[in-house]
Parts: structure tokens; sequence; C-alpha cells
């Protein structure tokens, strides 16, 4: 099989995944002098901060996907390929694609990361992750399937263990989906489940650490934490989870929850791609670069976004952050070193600018750190509703999410919870 990309006289870069970092890069190098390739093996990007509310039927997988054909129509010097990239030949200077070989003058990682279960192969069996939009669907589709199952279960045991809810992993994504799914219940379960009694549902919230977002500041850990109670999250802190086996989740102190559904949103790993020295390899797979993102030990091949480490930066020892402002701040630099390269420029160390975290919380709270400035609570959920929005790519995406989360302020009768599933 071949790729069929034809050689148009100018230097190619290819860019392995379209997600934050790679769609970015993609577009920095528009009506450049480079012929940019770009592979996924999905044929969209797609948003993840909002994934969670695709997950909890807050909203569609195609509000928050856009598919990259649409994305670079009519542009002469782009050509995107829907492939697995496998490995990486760095003699050919070329990757080896579920679709055959592709040659790179300069190559671009940024395939992200995955779920990280830590070797556990029972809770990986058995737990759902939330890490794309597909998932986020199994998720739904599980959540909804395990109401209607419940609501005809006379076996009051059964019943309750498809009531149940375990979220493994304290960190934004585990606070979030937590807060959405307790709004569902005191919102939905009452009217789309008459017969189901709301208060017979557990959503359970077990973080390792002592604290949820870990990450943020003390203040709005305890926000959080204030929050998620009100809202009746049930948080175990300081509790690691060791196994999960018949239904029963096993925590380190020896205790049970019994639960149908067990959320996984506790750790992440780079994905892996062969053809990359072992040495280059830092902790959590991540691919380690020097501050140009250019991967140690091989030429023209750089790494951005969850699947890098970038070392040498003293205010981040231990690499940046796995966010989404790095890894479009990453393939912003690494653009400009691209075209400066070209015309024969010094290229530029990356220095990250921190803009602030946020996580919301429930239907209209959230917490925000900006510099110093640290809040909460309806204004920091409407801060996080614009900085999300903006993100969101097309005009109808934005226009209809805008539409939808008023709604569901006002309301929360949206209908999107349809259990679809894909036939064979
Ligand atoms: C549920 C969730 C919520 C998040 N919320 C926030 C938030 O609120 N704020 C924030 O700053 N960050 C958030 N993040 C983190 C943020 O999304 C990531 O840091 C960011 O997406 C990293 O960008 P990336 O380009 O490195 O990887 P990604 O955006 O993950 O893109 C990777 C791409 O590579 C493709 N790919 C993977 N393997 C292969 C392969 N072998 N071959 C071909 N293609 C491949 C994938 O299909 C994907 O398109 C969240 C992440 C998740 C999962």
């Amino acid at each position: 099989m071949r790729a069929n990309i034809k050689r148009n006289g100018q230097r190619r870069v290819v860019i392995v995944g379209g997600g934050l970092g790679g769609l970015k890069l993609a577009s920095s190098l528009r009506d450049t002098d480079y012929q940019v390739v770009l592979v996924d093996k999905n044929n969209y990007n797609q948003f993840p901060p909002l994934i969670y509310q695709v997950a909890s039927a807050g909203l569609e997988p195609s509000n928050i996907a856009f598919p990259f054909r649409r994305l670079f129509q009519n542009r002469k010097n782009f050509f995107f390929r829907m492939a697995e990239v496998q490995r990486i030949d760095t003699e050919e200077k070329a990757i080896l694609t579920s679709i055959g070989t592709i040659h790179y003058d300069d190559l671009v990682l940024a395939a992200g990361a995955t779920t990280n279960f830590f070797g556990n192969k029972n809770i990986e069996a058995s737990a759902l992750s939330m890490k794309t939009v597909g998932e986020a669907m199994r998720l739904r589709n599980t959540i909804l399937q395990n109401l209607e199952r419940a609501e005809t279960e006379d076996d009051e045991v059964k019943r309750q263990r498809l009531l149940t809810i375990a979220i493994v992993g304290g960190g934004p994504s585990g606070v979030e989906i937590a807060g959405a799914l307790a709004e569902m219940r005191r919102t939905i379960i009452p009217r789309d489940y008459p017969d189901l009694n709301a208060s017979e549902m557990h959503i359970y919230l077990i973080n390792a650490g002592p604290r949820l977002l870990g990450a943020m500041d003390e203040k709005s850990s305890h926000k959080a934490e204030k929050a998620l109670k009100e809202l009746g999250v049930e948080i175990i802190a300081d509790c690691r989870v060791t196994d999960y086996q018949n239904h029963s989740l096993i925590l380190e102190d020896g205790d049970f929850i019994h639960a149908e559904t067990v959320i996984w949103v506790s750790g992440i790993k780079a994905n892996r791609i062969e053809g990359i020295p072992v040495e280059s390899i830092g902790h959590g797979g991540r691919i380690l670069t020097d501050s140009f993102n250019r991967v140690k030990g091989m030429t023209n091949v750089y790494a951005i976004g969850d699947q890098c480490l970038v070392e040498g930066d003293e205010a981040y020892p231990q690499g940046h952050p796995q966010l989404a402002q790095v890894a479009l701040q990453q393939a912003a630099n690494v653009a400009r070193n691209l075209i400066a390269a070209g015309r024969g420029r010094s290229a530029r160390p990356f220095v990250y600018r921190n803009p602030g975290t946020m996580a919301t919380i429930g239907r209209k709270k959230a917490v925000v750190e900006i510099g110093k400035l640290k809040f909460g609570g309806f204004f920091a959920w409407l801060l996080w509703l614009v900085v999300h929005l903006r993100s969101i790519l097309g005009v109808r995406n934005k226009t209809v999410v805008f539409l939808n989360w008023m709604w569901n302020y006002f309301n929360y009768k949206q209908s999107l919870r349809l259990i679809l599933k894909a036939e064979s």
C-alpha cells in the first residue's frame, strides 16, 4: 500500500497527530514554503476539555469534533492521511503507517497521551476511560443503559450496583465528570426515570492524594470539594484503588465499592511510537527533547504536547504540565523555528507562558487561577465558559454549544440522552 503523496519541490513536514498541538502546527505552516502532511488515526480533531460533557450527555460528539478535510479545504500545500503511525525509520527518513510509508524532511510527533492503568489488567479490562470522543460515547451509553436496567431490576443489591458510579482520580477530569453526573442525578433522573429513587444513586470520587485538584492552590481544592459535597458526591481522599473484580472496586484499606460503572481518570502515559531510542524516553513514556522540542538523539525529528518532555526548563524540572496551552505554545514555537530555518534565521527556545488553570464543578460553578488571582463560583464559571467557547472549532459548533449551555442553564431539558450503538 502507498500513502500516495507526490513531492512538489517543497520541503516536507510530516505531523503525527492532529490534536491540539498538531493542528495548531499545521495551521501555522499555512502559506509557507513547506508541504504539510498531517497523519491521524481519526479523520477529525477533538477538543478534550469538553469530553466530560459528551460523556454526561450534555453535548453531542459532533459539537466538539471537526473533520480535518473540512478545515484544510482548498489548501494546496496540505495533505491529510488517515492512518495509524507505528514506527519511525530514521535511516529512510520515513514513518511506517497502517496505509504504508510516508517520507519526511522534518517530522513532528504530536500523538498525545493515553490512559495509564499502571499495569492493572482487571481495571484496564473493566473500567471506563474518558480520553477520546469515542470513549465518552461508550461511557454515556453505559450510564444510560445501567439506568434503564436499574429501573426494572427487582433485586435491591443488583439495582444498587447499577446505580453506583465510582470515579477514580481527583484531578480536573474527575472533578468535572463527578459534578456533571451529580447534576444529572439531581435534575434528570426524577424527570426521565420516575420509577427510580434518585437518592439510591451513589457517585463516589476516589483520590489517591489528600486533596482534589492537587495541581491547584489549596483554596481551590477546598472550594471544589465543598461544591461537590453540596451536590452529594461522596469523596474518598488519600486512598488508592488496588483492583476491580466482579463489579467490586477494591480500595487499599480493604474496603469495597460495589459499582457497575467505574470511570478511570487517574493517570496518563504518552502514546508510544516505535523507533525512538530508549534513552530518549522519559517518565510516563514522554519523549525527551531539548528546549527547541528536538528529540534527543534524532535528527530533524521534533516532539510537542502531551507526548514530549522538554528538558532544561528550571521552572518545570519534571517537565511542563500536560495541558492544552503547553501543546499550543510548543506548536507555535516549532512552526516559527521551521519557518526561521527556511529563511536562514536562528531558532528560539520554548518558554512556557502559563495563562492560568481552571476547572468546572457542576452546572454553574468553577475554580480559576490566573497568576496570583484565585477565585471560584459563578464568575469563575462564566470565565470558563468564554475561554472554552473561544477554543471550540467552527462557528456552527460554537453557536450550538453556547445555545446548549444556555438552555441547560435555565431548564436542563435538552434531549441528548440517546443510547446510540454502531451495528456491525
Ligand atoms: C478529558 C480531558 C480533559 C482535558 N481538559 C483540559 C483542560 O480543561 N485544560 C487543559 O489545558 N487541558 C486539558 N486536557 C489536556 C489537553 O487536552 C492536552 O494537554 C492536549 O490535548 C495535548 O495536545 P496534543 O496535541 O499533545 O495531543 P492530543 O490533543 O491528545 O492529540 C493527539 C492526536 O494524535 C492522534 N494519534 C494518537 N496516536 C496516533 C498514532 N499512533 N497515529 C496517528 N495518530 C495518532 C490522536 O488521534 C489525536 O488526534 C484534557 C484532556 C482530556 C483527555
